[in-house]
């Protein structure tokens, strides 16, 4: 995929008006067992707190109490991790809305992870990277991937609900001087995803995008979007420009989503890391940290399955235009 990312970068830069043109949707990837997602990706989402309000995301309408992860709730986490064995590689400490940086002890926490023998990643907005961090971070994590609209003030206000354009663009110079720095001794790789209301080749045109183009290669990647699924029926309307998918009509087989099974800050097990309408605790919980292992935790996915089998499915699932097929 880096590959692909790095030619494909290559393209855009040299004819920016390709970028424009819509990549085909992925292929449904056929994961094991095809009634029950497997496994694969752990999610520890150690905050849902954001300071972001983007028009394309649910968390403005959250109805959640918001907090950091405890201590405790950490290590129960890690506990239920380590029962999986080899089984599980990749652990995502990208919550399903919230910034990993507004946690204090992300960096000690994916420190901690990628000490255990795993891969690491996780998604942020880039608001709160200071330089400090910055160097740490690509220290412990395999992936990072920075979510931000365009590099343009008016922009970035309108798509993410805050004026923080300038730090932004100051805090991802940070990150791509520290990843090119010589004393840089990670092998991080990091992504650019533009969630962009202008258009890919406006993107590219922009002074403070052609101030960077010339450090992206194939370990600074980006890549644009300007479609975007609907929270489950949360989002209704987004301005002109980005794309609002509405659901697609066959519902029968388990969503892969499911397979990324989610940590919440306060312990709660989720079989979806990525989408809600008003509340996380809603049909998809499966359970707690203290209480849940893995063969609780699989015999709840494979509830959730035979429920979208026999058509009664999650109410979060029924019309959520990121459902994407297990088989
Ligand atoms: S998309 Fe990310 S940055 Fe934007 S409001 Fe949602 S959680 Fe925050
Ligand atoms: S249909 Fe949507 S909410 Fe349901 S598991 Fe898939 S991504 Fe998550």
């Amino acid at each position: 995929m880096s590959n692909t990312l790095y030619y494909l970068n290559k393209l855009w830069l040299r004819f920016p008006a390709l970028a424009n043109v819509p990549l085909p949707r992925k292929l449904p990837v056929l994961l094991g067992n095809p009634t029950t997602p497997v496994l694969k990706t752990f999610s520890i989402a150690t905050t849902n707190i954001c300071n972001a309000k983007c028009v394309f995301c649910a968390y403005p309408k959250s109805l959640d109490s918001k907090g950091v992860m405890s201590d405790v709730t950490f290590e129960n986490a890690l506990e239920l991790l380590k029962s999986y064995g080899s089984d599980i590689t990749y652990v995502d400490f990208t919550p399903t809305v919230g910034d990993p940086l507004i946690d204090p002890k992300i960096v000690e926490r994916v420190e901690r992870v990628k000490k255990l023998g795993y891969k690491t990643t996780l998604t942020t907005n880039c608001i709160l990277l200071t330089a400090e961090v910055a160097k740490k971070l690509l220290l412990y994590c395999d992936e990072i991937y920075i979510s931000i609209p365009s590099l343009t003030r008016d922009d970035y206000a309108q798509v993410y609900g805050v004026d923080k354009q300038l730090d932004v663009f100051e805090n991802l110079s940070y990150l791509i001087f520290a990843k090119l720095s010589r004393s840089n001794t990670g092998n991080c790789k990091i992504h650019i995803r533009f969630r962009n209301k202008l258009k890919p080749s406006e993107i590219i045109r922009s002074l403070t995008f052609q101030s960077l183009a010339c450090y992206f290669g194939k370990d600074i990647t980006f890549s644009f979007t300007s479609s975007f699924d609907n929270w489950g029926g949360a989002i209704v309307a987004l301005p002109k420009g980005m794309k609002l998918r509405t659901k697609g009509s066959t519902r029968k087989i388990p969503c892969k989503g499911m397979g990324h099974v989610s940590v919440l800050h306060d312990g709660t097990l989720r079989a979806c890391g990525c989408r809600f309408i008003m509340s996380q605790h809603d049909s998809l919980v499966i359970g707690h940290v203290t209480r849940t292992d893995k063969f609780a935790v699989r015999s709840e996915l494979e509830r959730l399955s035979r429920s979208f089998v026999s058509g009664e499915r999650p109410a979060t699932c029924k019309d959520c235009s990121f459902y994407d097929p297990a088989t």
